[in-house]
């Protein structure tokens, strides 16, 4: 989709540190981390939000998970732990409307961490 920055992320238009890639899904560093270790994760499809998941992106979204459990083993902090955070909406704060998975790792968080 023109003008959303993760479609020009995942295009390559836009620089990012990557994680993971590929043909659906991309992982990259957050240009402002809240942890030690945050990652965002999101499909390459231009999906806004949570609530614009369709059923023909139930495969799409549930491969998502088997990626971060990729990425989580691979960069180390599958054992110790993350949290995974997704905002919906306005009243969750969510800034990019392209669909996200915030990986947070690295520390020990209390219950709230954004
Ligand atoms: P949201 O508030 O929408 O859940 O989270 C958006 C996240 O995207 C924020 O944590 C923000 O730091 C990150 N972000 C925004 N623009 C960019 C960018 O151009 N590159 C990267 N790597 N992260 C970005
Ligand atoms: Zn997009």
């Amino acid at each position: 989709m023109e003008d959303c920055i993760f479609c020009k992320i995942s295009k390559g238009e836009i620089p990012s540190e990557k994680v993971y890639e590929d043909e659906e899904v991309l992982a990259f560093k957050d240009i402002h981390p809240a942890a030690p270790i945050h990652i965002l994760v999101i499909p390459k499809k231009h999906i806004a939000k949570v609530t614009d998941i369709m059923p023909e992106d139930e495969a799409l979204v549930g491969k998502m998970y088997t990626v971060i459990n990729k990425i989580a083993k691979e960069q180390g902090f599958a054992e110790d732990g993350f949290r995974m955070i997704i905002n919906c909406g306005r009243d969750a704060g969510q800034e990019v409307m392209h669909l996200h998975f915030h990986i947070l790792a690295g520390t020990k968080m209390g219950p709230k961490i954004i």
